[in-house]
C-alpha cells in the first residue's frame, strides 16, 4: 500500500504515495492543475454525438456510416487529449457510450427498413414483368389480328382499282387513299411486330450468302411505285462486290426502312442517291436524299425507340418513330453499324456498314440471346 496503482495495471508502478502527495502540492502551488470543461460542454457533445449516431444508422450505407463514426470516435479522442494538453479535460465516457447505445438501438430498425424495402422492390418488380409480358403479348395477338383484314381491306381496295368499270375521280381517290392508308397501318403493324420479337428476344439470324446489290435493286424497284408518285427519282450507283453472308429479310427491312424515309422526307421531284461499295472487306451502304434534313441536336437521337425528330413532328409526314430502330438493332445484329449524315433543307444521308465475314468472334460478340441459323 506504499505504492501507488495505476489504473490500468495491477502492477506496482513508478510512484511511491509520498511522492505523489509531493506532485499535487507543486501542482497546485505552481497552478499548474487542468481545469473541468463546463459540464454542458459534456452533455451538448453527448447530444450531438447520439443524433449523429442515429442519423447516419438510419440514413447513411452500411460500410460508409462506420467509416463515418469510426472517424467521430477517433476525432473526438484526439481532441479531449489535445485539449488535455491545453490545460482542460473533458470526461469522454458519456459520448462514447452515447455512440455505441444509439448504433445498437438503430440497428435493427434499420434492419427492417431494408427488408420491407427491398421487399416492395421484388413485389414492383414481379408486377412490372407481368405487365411487360401481357403488354407483348398484346401486341403480337393484336398485330396478328389486325393483319388479316387490313390484307383484305387492301386487296378489295386493288380490285376496285383495277376493275373495268370507270371510277369518278373522287371515288378513285378515296379508294387510293384507303389503299394508302391500309398499307402504312400494315406497315406500322410489321414494325410493332419486329419491336415485339426482338423485346422477347425471339430474333433467330438466318445467315445465307447473298448478293447484297440484287438485294439493293429488288427494294429501290418495290419503292418506286411509291417515288414516282411524286415525281422523286431514284438513282443507283452499286459497286460490283461478292456475295457475302446475310440474313436477307432484316437486311431487305432495312433498306426498305432507309428507302422509305429518304421518299418520305423528300420533296416533290426530289433525288435519292443510293449507293453501294466495298471498303476494305466491309460493305457500305448508302441513301442520299435532298429532304428536310435532320437538326442536329436530334441527330444523335433519330435511333432511339419511338423518337421521331421535331421537324417530322411538325409536318403532314406519317410515322411511328419505330423504323430506325429496328434498322440500328438489325445492322448491330450482323455485327455492322449505322451512320448519319444530315443539314436541315439540305438532306441526310444515311450509311450502313456490313462486315462481308462474320468470324467466329464477330458472332461472338453480336447481340446476346440472338440464334444464328
Ligand atoms: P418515322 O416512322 O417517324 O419515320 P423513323 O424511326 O424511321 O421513324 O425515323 C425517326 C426520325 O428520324 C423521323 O421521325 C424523322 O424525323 C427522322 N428521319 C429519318 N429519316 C429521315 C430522312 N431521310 N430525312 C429527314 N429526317 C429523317
Amino acid at each position: 500500500s506504499f505504492y501507488i496503482k495505476t489504473p490500468y495495471s495491477r502492477e506496482v508502478v513508478a510512484m511511491s504515495v509520498l511522492e505523489m502527495h509531493a506532485n499535487i502540492l507543486d501542482t497546485l502551488l505552481q497552478n499548474r492543475a487542468p481545469q473541468q470543461l463546463p459540464g454542458g460542454v459534456n452533455l451538448i457533445l453527448t447530444i450531438l454525438f447520439s443524433l449523429l449516431t442515429i442519423y447516419v444508422v438510419l440514413n447513411v450505407r452500411p460500410l460508409k456510416g462506420i467509416g463515418i463514426l469510426a472517424g467521430a470516435f477517433l476525432a473526438f479522442i484526439l481532441a479531449t487529449y489535445i485539449l488535455f494538453a491545453l490545460g482542460w479535460w473533458m470526461p469522454m465516457a458519456h459520448s462514447l457510450i452515447a455512440i455505441f447505445v444509439c448504433y445498437y438501438f438503430f440497428i435493427p430498425y434499420r434492419l427492417i427498413m431494408e427488408n420491407r424495402r427491398s421487399w416492395e422492390y421484388q413485389q414492383k418488380n414481379r408486377l412490372l414483368t407481368q405487365v411487360e409480358e401481357l403488354k407483348s403479348n398484346f401486341l403480337r395477338m393484336m398485330s396478328h389480328d389486325l393483319r388479316t383484314p387490313l390484307a383484305r381491306i387492301q386487296g378489295m381496295a386493288n380490285v376496285v382499282l383495277s376493275d373495268n368499270n370507270p371510277l369518278s375521280d373522287t371515288q378513285r381517290r378515296a379508294v387510293e387513299t384507303i389503299y394508302r392508308s391500309s398499307e402504312e397501318l400494315s406497315n406500322f403493324i410489321g414494325s410493332v411486330l419486329n419491336l415485339g420479337r426482338i423485346e422477347s428476344k425471339d430474333i433467330k439470324l438466318h445467315l445465307r450468302s447473298r448478293d447484297i446489290n440484287s438485294l439493293v435493286r429488288d427494294v429501290v424497284k418495290k419503292c418506286e411505285f411509291l417515288a414516282r408518285k411524286r415525281g422523286i427519282e431514284i438513282r443507283m450507283e452499286l459497286e460490283p462486290m461478292f456475295s457475302f453472308k446475310i440474313d436477307e429479310d432484316l437486311i431487305r427491312q432495312v433498306l426498305t426502312n432507309l428507302i422509305e424515309n429518304a421518299i418520305k422526307y423528300s420533296p416533290d421531284n426530289g433525288k435519292i442517291l443510293v449507293t453501294s461499295e466495298e471498303v476494305e472487306g466491309e460493305a457500305i451502304l448508302q441513301v442520299a436524299d435532298q429532304g428536310m434534313g435532320i437538326p442536329q441536336e436530334d441527330l444523335p437521337h433519330v435511333f432511339e425507340k419511338f423518337y421521331r425528330s421535331r421537324n417530322a413532328r411538325g409536318s403532314t409526314v406519317s410515322g411511328s418513330g419505330l423504323g430506325l430502330y429496328l434498322v440500328k438493332y438489325f445492322v448491330e445484329l450482323h455485327h455492322g453499324k449505322v451512320d448519319v449524315e444530315s443539314e436541315p433543307s439540305k438532306g441526310s444521308t444515311f450509311s450502313i456498314t456490313l462486315p462481308m465475314v462474320m468470324d467466329t468472334q464477330t458472332r461472338a460478340r453480336s447481340r446476346e440471346g440472338v440464334q444464328y441459323v
